[in-house]
């Protein structure tokens, strides 16, 4: 029996491969479809750190909800050679800063986030790596580190129906049908944008803008056992050394951070920078709901530099709305209709 699917998920990214899984537990038949083989998006480049970010705090309840329910799936599933809980340090390398970052752990603190204050004398003995200039961190134990791409394997191989390669590329999302490119017109109940930068192509008033950010590897002796963050750079322990990101281009700039933080640092062993861009809503905040602009269509895209930390929260909205439930945290800074741009291009 030919049976249509209920939901069609556009784009093999964590996103759309969250949402297939929150829906596919739920009981839904999912297709999942992408013009490429999955892994070739934003999710291949991520730095794989499912934790709190002090950034922004704008969507800090989709961030909780999002480590919350990482950690529901953790429960449930075997992800032990994909996801390791290591936690993660943020520093203060000045007396204002740590300042700061006191306040910000007082404020997690109040959220029920669990959060440790480390002295700087201390900052050595929880990981050795780090320069003795420090002057304090936080510790949030419930970070995660993620291989983003093999755990996405891992989600599309739990999902029955997919189909990647050019034929596969979206072209028109409509009520009830994915239109592809190979000509093969999908009938669905519902649809999912997932498609990351691609999402803005194909649901019209839909606007993303990007996000660079440099990466690039430190290999050598210097070895992390937690994922660090300081100014704006991050720090992912790797095998062979680490790797940093950062959203300033200069590489001075983000060598002499990097010098602050690492106890010593043979700049030699920085490798050739990389720029590579995120996609995010012109607001900052991710786009998850209805598409005010097209009928049967679900928008799960814009989630930026914090998209592994959010997914499973955004799979979470996704499948609530779809069914009519109020989502554990109130969606409607998320929803796509407080987007001008979106409201204008209803029909
Ligand atoms: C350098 C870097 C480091 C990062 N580190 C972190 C981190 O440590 N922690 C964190 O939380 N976040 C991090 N992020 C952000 C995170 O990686 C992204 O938010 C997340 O991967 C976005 O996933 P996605 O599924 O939306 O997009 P993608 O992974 O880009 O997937 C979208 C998919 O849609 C497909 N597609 C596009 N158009 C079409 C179409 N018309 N038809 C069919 N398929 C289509 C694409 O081929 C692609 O496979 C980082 C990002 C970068 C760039």
């Amino acid at each position: 029996m030919n049976r249509s699917p209920d939901v069609v998920i556009v784009g093999a990214g964590i996103v759309g491969a969250a949402c297939g899984a929150e829906l596919q537990r739920r009981g839904y038949r999912v297709v999942i479809v992408d013009q490429f083989e999955p892994g070739l998006g934003e999710t291949g480049s991520s730095l794989g750190i499912a934790g709190l970010d002090d950034q922004n705090g704008a969507d800090l309840d989709l961030q909780q909800l999002g480590v919350a329910l990482w950690h529901d799936w953790l429960a449930r599933e075997n992800w032990s050679s994909t996801v390791r809980s290591s936690g993660s340090l943020w520093l203060a390398d000045s007396s204002a800063d740590w300042m700061l970052l006191q306040h910000k752990a007082e404020a997690l603190r109040d959220r029920r986030v669990a959060c440790e204050i480390v002295p700087g004398m201390l900052l050595q003995k929880v990981e050795p790596a780090l320069s003795d200039s420090l002057y304090g961190g936080v510790f949030l134990p419930d970070d995660l580190a993620v291989r983003p791409t093999a755990l996405l394997h891992q989600l599309l191989t739990d999902l029955p129906g997919r189909s990647f390669g050019p034929a596969s590329r979206a072209v028109v999302l409509g009520n009830g049908f994915v239109q592809l490119a190979g000509g093969k017109r999908l009938d669905c109940g519902a649809v999912v944008n997932a498609a990351g930068a691609g999402s803005a192509s194909l649901t019209p008033g839909l606007t993303l803008t990007e996000e660079r950010l440099t990466v690039f590897p430190v290999l050598g002796a210097t070895r992390f056992r937690r994922m660090v963050r300081s100014h704006g750079l991050t720090v992912r322990p790797r095998q062979d050394g680490f790797v940093c990101a950062s959203s300033c281009p200069d590489r001075d700039t983000n060598l002499a951070a990097l010098r602050k933080l690492v106890r010593s640092l043979d700049p030699a062993d920085a490798t050739a920078d990389g720029c590579v861009v995120s996609s995010t809503s012109p607001d900052g905040i991710p786009i998850i709901g209805p598409s005010p602009s097209q009928n049967g269509v679900w928008l799960a895209c814009g989630l930026g530099s914090r998209g592994l930390a959010t997914v499973w929260a955004a799979a979470r909205l996704v499948a609530d709305q779809m069914e009519g439930h109020q989502p554990p945290i109130d969606d409607l800074r998320y929803r796509p209709e407080r987007l001008a741009h979106l409201r204008a291009a209803k029909g």
